[in-house]
């Protein structure tokens, strides 16, 4: 591994390179249709090309024919039509250089190494003199010298919305202020907080606040910072990290993107990725030598709590979980509110309509739109912000974040049929758990949700119950069906989850008649992996038939009672439909008193 990385160091980014013009996805879309694109590599997310006409990037006249830019991470399926039209040469390339490849060129040219390394060397020693001010580098390059931390000055005020993390979080606050306190009573305190949620949700601010309200240091590290360096300076600079934090107790350790370096172990092909690894296991082990006298509280942040290696999530560790949404409309008008606190606003400026304007925007993206309304506003010569500039900010804002789901008002109008049809058939279903909140504010890779929470903690599900998930799986689509007269794709996860649970109760839980009490299931629970395992087949053809017969039976009956619950309430339906589009969020009692009355 860290032969490799010095080799295709070496090779790619120790070569004294010509400017390259770093391009929004938006121009680079512009670029291409323009015509103005030669040739183009994609490599995963990364676009390399080069231009047919140089282009003026910097102040001083600097050119580029040479560019890079980054797709969205969910795909562009027009991307290579586009190029394709355009008659750009594009090259596909792997999203890291082939093992295969390395491995050659460490065979080959083994001095390239030892030259390669040197150079390096050099070359940050002479990047850094200024910095540190001595030759003493390699040490220091190393190690690191932990940042010195600081109290934020940011506190809860600063914090929009977000009112169940908050809540969570406010908690913690007390013990960081008075840690003797609970230590003599003996209480329980939570080791490692991890904050979920979309990029730009408050994650890192909501941390910070909570050192800035307890009034304790502030350390932290990037998962993605990892990726990146030789074996063990990751090790390292968490041991280095950790020391800095007990030394300053009580304090907070925040760890942004620990998805990058706290994916499941073992996955990567080709062994690749000793070092965050060893990253990762450094962490595991500082988090179980607390004696428990320390008051550092471990708080990480992540938006793929789904790939996080199970071992992170362990009582002891991170295991206390917050969860941050995308703002509402009434979130979203509060965020707004507390970023224009100091600007200087027209008249006419109403809050409330930007913020119908911009479902799906984080609280990072809403600070930018304030920020390129002022940047307008200021290039007018105007003395406020208008209007007019908030809507032309609005336009640049999404060009750029090409991942903010953004809503046109027909799909807007689908998604809440969607969601109401879920709501409706949960709240009439006789056996369903108790709704707990339905929205239509789009998060993740989904666009709205609809919320159960069970009554009590369910160790078994009784074949009712499980029939009425069922239903309430399939009442999005069965709404879509019966207001609009078609489906969309919208349903796809639904059909996807509803399987899986049919085919459960079919082949390992014996509720069908026809299959009986047989085992037939495909894959084991692993108890250690905590994943599932497929199984060797051990059953005919013919049975295996038969369960795909009684899967489609069960989740064709289930639609169906979908569809009579929406066609019996449709005039409920339609009021809850009315009141989703109009506060995109609502919370149970809302929905008992629309589907209740009457
Ligand atoms: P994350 O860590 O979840 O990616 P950040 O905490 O870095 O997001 O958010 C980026 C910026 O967006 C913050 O510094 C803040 O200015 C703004 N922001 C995000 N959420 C909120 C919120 N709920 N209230 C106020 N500002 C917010
Ligand atoms: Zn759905």
């Amino acid at each position: 591994m860290m032969l490799g990385f010095i080799v295709s160091y070496m090779l790619f980014r120790a070569v004294p390179t010509e400017p390259v013009y770093d391009v929004p996805y938006s121009e680079f879309k512009t670029m291409i249709r323009e015509r103005r694109i030669q040739e183009v590599i994609l490599r995963g997310e990364n676009v390399e090309g080069r231009l047919f006409v140089p282009e003026v990037i910097g102040p001083q006249g600097e050119q580029a024919t040479r560019f890079q830019s980054r797709i969205p991470a969910f795909g562009d399926s027009a991307l290579l039509l586009e190029m394709e039209e355009a008659e750009i040469a594009v090259i596909v390339a792997p999203e890291r250089e082939e093992s295969l490849f390395q491995q050659l060129l460490i065979a080959t040219l083994p001095w390239l190494l030892f030259f390669g390394f040197f150079i390096w060397i050099m070359a940050r020693t002479a990047r850094n003199m200024g910095r540190f001010g001595g030759p003493n580098e390699l040490g220091g390059f190393l190690n690191p010298p932990v940042k010195e931390a600081e109290v934020p000055e940011v506190t809860f005020a600063d914090v929009a919305g977000q009112e169940n993390a908050k809540r969570e979080i406010t908690e913690l606050v007390e013990y960081l202020r008075n840690p003797e306190k609970f230590l003599k009573l003996g209480a329980e305190i939570p080791r490692g907080v991890l904050l979920m949620g979309a990029p730009g949700t408050g994650k890192t601010l909501l941390a910070k606040a909570l050192a800035g309200e307890a009034g304790v240091p502030f350390f932290s590290i990037s998962g993605s910072e990892f990726i990146e360096v030789f074996v063990g300076v990751g090790a390292s600079r968490v041991r280095h990290l950790f020391e800095a934090a007990k030394k300053n107790s009580p304090s907070i350790i925040f760890i942004d993107e620990l998805d990058s370096i706290g994916r499941t172990r073992g996955t990567g092909l080709g062994g690749g990725h000793d070092e965050r690894e060893q990253t990762l296991n450094q962490i595991l082990a500082e988090m179980d030598g607390f004696s428990g006298r320390e008051a550092v509280l471990l708080l990480a942040a992540t938006n793929r709590p789904d790939v996080l290696d199970p071992a992170l999530l362990r009582p002891g560790r991170f295991d206390r979980h917050v969860m941050l949404d995308l703002p509402d409309l009434k979130d979203r008008i509060a965020i707004l509110r507390v970023h224009s606190r100091k600007t200087p606003l027209a008249p006419e400026v109403d809050m409330d309509k930007i913020a119908r304007g911009t479902p799906g925007f984080s609280g990072a993206d809403l600070k930018n739109l304030i920020n390129e309304a002022a940047i307008l506003a200021a290039r007018e010569d105007e003395q406020q912000i208008t209007m007019a500039d908030f809507d032309e900010a609005r336009d640049k804002v999404l060009m750029g974040t090409a991942r903010t789901l953004t809503i046109e008002p027909d799909e807007r109008h689908r998604l809440a049929v969607h969601e109401a049809g879920h709501t409706l058939v949960a709240y009439f279903a006789p056996n369903a758990d108790t709704l707990y909140k339905v929205t239509i504010v789009p998060r993740g890779h989904a666009l709205g949700g609809t919320q159960q929470l069970p009554e009590h903690e369910r160790h078994t599900m009784p074949e009712e119950y499980l029939q009425d998930r069922l239903a309430v799986i399939f009442g999005g689509r069965a709404a879509e069906k019966e207001l609009l007269g078609t489906l969309s794709s919208g349903a796809d996860d639904d059909i996807h989850q509803a399987t899986t649970m049919a085919r459960a109760m079919v082949s390992r839980w014996g509720m069908s008649e026809e299959v009986g009490p047989v085992d037939l299931r495909e894959s084991e629970n692993h108890p250690f992996l905590g994943r599932e395992i497929a199984q060797p087949r051990h059953y005919s053809e013919h049975s295996a038939e038969t369960v795909d017969d009684a899967v489609r039976d069960l989740l064709i009956k289930a639609e169906q009672r979908a569809s009579n619950i929406i066609t019996q309430h449709r005039e409920k339906l339609d009021i809850l439909i009315a009141l989703l589009e109009k506060e995109e969020t609502l919370y149970r009692e809302q929905i008992e008193e629309c589907l209740g009355a009457g």
